[in-house]
């Protein structure tokens, strides 16, 4: 036996190869053990500690961090005044929380299809169904664009139609933290109002659950701050008269218990230390993705030369008319191999709850044609060569065999 092989740990026995997973160092659990012998579990100093590590990383003047990205989708639309009557856009490629949001506002959601090539939101499409909705005096408040699998959007396309129409953006960066657009980093709202990141164990990184929103509008900081808090403020300078004591506090909104906790910071704030090795071995692996599929009817994600991706997903497209198997057929024998694909995402609008809201299959095509296609391959930075070799090699006997 060889004494200096380190030992097997239990990530180790785990046989299906996942599509994401998270880092976690030794460094990192000190963080999070130091946090539960001190006196703040919630509410210390480890929650703005994270904040200003993160708005200082983007170049954001204010974060706000919250406890999902979710939450901080929801508390950015009520900060922008959605409600009843107005209307959100959103690409349908990406996960529901990015719709789910205007409904909770009592909005109305609709979708712009996505762009063939990047798969995010499609500007022409926006473009054009801006045109139509000024006619029709329909216009959206909030348009709501996902940077997908990382991959930056096309902001400045997008922010040139929200000053001709008159609308706010949220970009939800759920994918993207540690990506740049147009050699800025992603998250500093140049051409936002707000963007939003989430640390799901699988996203680039983690609090376990947790969220943060971006702003450089201070009205907007300060709104979000009361809303994930109950709508609770205890500075004087808010309150509709002078404190009754030094117990004092006043509800001066209708918020929620969005709050992080200390624990959550924590970890966050130690893996931010790892964020940019973190995304740098992402592309390793998708070049070598796209080197060594590079001979299989397949598509291998394009990558903007404008932008560096977070890489959060590595997404391919069969090419089904030179393979003769299914999409499903394909996707199953790599489940079979026990390689843990996925698939991101099923348009959102064919959704049960949405096809009750009205609407119905075919409604935008290249993202239905996206869905019929796409599979998301194993992408996260401890995926080791042999076992991405494992899934190069199931993929190819899936596809040629
Ligand atoms: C993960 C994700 C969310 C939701 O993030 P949570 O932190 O789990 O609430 C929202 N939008 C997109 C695009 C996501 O991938």
């Amino acid at each position: 036996m060889d004494l200096h092989q380190p030992r097997k740990g239990r990530q180790d026995l785990i046989v299906m190869i996942p599509y994401g997973r998270q880092d976690i160092s030794e460094e990192d659990i000190q963080q999070v053990v130091d946090v539960l012998r001190s006196d703040y579990l919630t509410q210390g100093p480890a929650v703005p500690a994270f904040e200003k590590s993160i708005s200082d990383y983007c170049g954001a003047q204010h974060a706000v961090a919250v406890n999902s990205a979710t939450s901080a989708l929801h508390i950015a639309c009520l900060a922008l005044d959605v409600g009843a009557g107005d209307l959100v856009w959103t690409t349908p490629i990406t996960f529901v929380a990015s719709a789910n949001c205007a409904l909770y506002c009592g909005a109305e959601i609709d979708f712009v299809d996505i762009d063939p090539q990047t798969y995010n939101m499609s500007v022409e499409r926006l473009s054009e169904k801006l045109a139509q909705a000024s006619l029709n005096g329909k216009l959206p408040k909030v348009v709501i664009p996902v940077h997908l699998c990382g991959q930056p959007c096309d902001m400045a396309g997008i922010h040139s139609l929200s000053q001709q129409y008159g609308f706010k953006v949220i970009e939800d960066a759920s994918h993207a933290i540690g990506g740049r657009y147009r050699d800025q980093p992603i998250g500093n709202c140049r051409y936002s109002d707000i963007t939003i990141f989430s640390f799901h164990p699988v996203k680039i990184i983690t609090t376990a659950e947790g969220g943060m929103a971006m702003t450089n509008d201070a009205q907007l900081a300060k709104r979000m701050q009361l809303l994930r808090s109950h709508g609770i403020t205890r500075d004087a300078g808010e309150m509709t008269h002078d404190p009754d004591g030094p117990w004092y506090y006043q509800q001066i909104d209708l918020g929620y218990n969005y709050r992080m906790t200390d624990m959550q910071a924590a970890l966050g704030l130690s893996q931010m230390h790892r964020l940019d090795e973190f995304v740098s071995k992402r592309h390793t692996i998708a070049k070598r993705y796209d080197r060594l599929l590079a001979d299989l009817p397949i598509t291998t994600p394009w990558q903007d030369p404008h932008g560096y991706s977070g890489l959060h997903l590595y997404v391919i497209r069969l090419t089904l008319a030179q393979i003769s198997k299914s999409h499903r057929q394909i996707f199953e024998e790599l489940r079979a191999s026990d390689i843990g694909v996925n698939l991101h995402y099923i348009p959102v609008y064919r959704q049960p709850y949405y096809e009750g809201l009205g609407f119905k299959a075919g409604y935008c095509p290249e993202a239905e044609r996206y869905y019929a296609e796409a599979i998301s391959l194993p992408m996260y930075p401890g995926l080791t060569e042999e076992k991405q070799d494992k899934v190069i090699e199931s993929l190819r006997q899936a596809i040629t065999k």
